[in-house]
């Protein structure tokens, strides 16, 4: 595979940019070979500044969900585009949008929109203390919440894909009102109550945590996790940014359908169609608290901007029951393909989904937890992810997360990866 356009781009690139890259992940430093530099995509294909095609399981790392350059979203945006692409104004679009979560969404009343996952959780979190005056924030180990500092702790993504144990940068007192938790550890979230009840502000969890490979919760975490802090006046933040309208047309909570509501939820990735655009919704009492209704503030010079807010309305109305139902199977083939070939080449491994949601940790054992995820093989997953990738194949560069499949991965775009996984599989059951 001739890769030198990308190799050259890289050189430029580092000169001028940090490693060469927007966000860490990106500059395969975790699994080693050559990033390439994307120039075009469409359905489930990406191409390189080489010419070289690739079947994309990456799908920006979830917003793609029907594949890249649909034409419904292109044509969109584009007409929206020739009458400006942002006010910084009110604007028809961002209340379609907003109607559109609300009515999907029966924990949401009320929806704010930001510009990034990231936003949306800070703005969630500070809204959570608000509305308890209370410091607080209770999250697990390895879920990953954006990069915000008082999140940046034990996060999951690139931080544990890098290796980093929190970032340089982040001040003790930061993170000093964060304490993290053993994901699924009821016992350590009933002592934590019991101890300092009265001071949490709110516990955050991602609805299925996907950022550390995805664990699968014990029983009904969530629920519990809902029992505890209602019964000691926390909030509950579900953080969908991964999972909203990715796992079903309401996300995680659309999937589960539970007897009981967050009181905040964050969205991202797929609710902005391949645009700059997440939100962070909720109950009509927590919501109000927000500026201008009430005396949190929160602002974005482009939040709500018609383009992206087209984009992800697009996106959302087109994702069907029919669109589920393919990214559904197309995961069940994926995650088949890939045990079968692993087992075949005596590599240990593990398999875990939650409906399209899945990720393969290079050890033999249940993951539900964060300790547990990292005792896999990395150097085996780089050894997998470098052949894979010089047989046209782009997964995500990280035994750490989850892969993605869109409405447009079919038939052939699986037998490509059924065609290079035997090999990617035996190299990566030989260590070098
Ligand atoms: C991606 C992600 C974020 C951060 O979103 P950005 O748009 O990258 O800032 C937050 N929470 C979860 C669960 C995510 O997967």
């Amino acid at each position: 595979m001739n890769i030198t356009g990308s190799r050259e781009w890289q050189e430029r690139a580092e000169h001028v940019i940090p490693g060469g890259v927007s966000s860490p992940v990106r500059a395969f430093r975790a699994v080693g070979g050559q990033p390439r530099y994307l120039v075009s995509g469409h359905g489930p294909y990406v191409r390189d500044v080489d010419g070289n095609e690739y079947v994309d399981f990456v799908l920006s790392w979830g917003p793609m969900i029907l594949g890249h350059a649909d034409p419904r979203v292109t044509e969109a945006v584009e007409q929206v585009m020739r009458n400006s692409s942002s006010f910084g104004a009110p604007n028809p679009a961002e209340v379609l949008l907003a109607e559109q979560i609300v009515r999907r969404y029966d924990a949401a009343d009320m929806v704010r929109f930001v510009s990034s996952g990231t936003e949306a959780v800070m703005t969630a979190v500070r809204l959570a203390r608000a509305a308890t005056s209370r410091h607080l924030i209770v999250k697990f180990a390895g879920n990953y919440h954006g990069h915000s500092d008082a999140l940046l702790v034990s996060a999951g993504s690139g931080v544990v894909t890098l290796g980093l144990p929190n970032s340089p940068g982040v001040t003790p007192g930061a993170v000093q009102d964060t304490v993290v938790i053993r994901y699924n550890d009821r016992e350590a979230i009933n002592q934590l109550f019991a101890a300092r009840g009265a001071e949490i502000a709110a516990v955050i969890v991602e609805a299925v945590p996907a950022n550390a490979g995805v664990f699968l919760p014990i029983g009904d975490f969530n629920g519990f996790l809902r029992e505890v802090t209602a019964a000691h006046g926390a909030l509950l933040i579900l953080d969908e940014v991964m999972t909203g309208f990715r796992l079903s047309s309401a996300g995680w909570y659309g999937l589960l359908q539970p007897n009981w509501k967050p009181d905040l939820v964050t969205f991202g990735k797929v609710i902005g169609g391949g645009y700059p655009l997440a939100a962070l919704a909720g109950s009509r009492e927590v919501m109000s608290l927000l500026a201008p209704l009430g005396p949190v503030y929160q602002a974005g010079t482009l939040s709500g901007n018609p383009v992206a807010a087209t984009a992800g309305l697009t996106t959302l109305l087109a994702c069907d029951a029919e669109v589920y139902e393919t990214c559904d199977g197309a995961a069940r083939t994926v995650m088949q393909l890939m045990d079968e070939a692993l087992t075949a080449a005596a590599v240990p491994h593990r398999v875990q989904h939650v409906g399209n949601l899945f990720s393969c940790f290079f050890m033999d054992a249940e993951v539900t937890d964060f300790d547990i995820a990292q005792q896999q093989d990395t150097a085996a997953f780089g050894r997998f992810f470098r052949s894979l990738l010089e047989s046209g194949i782009s997964i995500p560069p990280s035994a750490y997360e989850a892969w993605f499949v869109s409405s447009q991965h079919d038939a052939r775009a699986l037998q490509r990866l059924a065609d290079a996984l035997p090999a990617a599989a035996r190299a990566a059951g030989t260590p070098q």
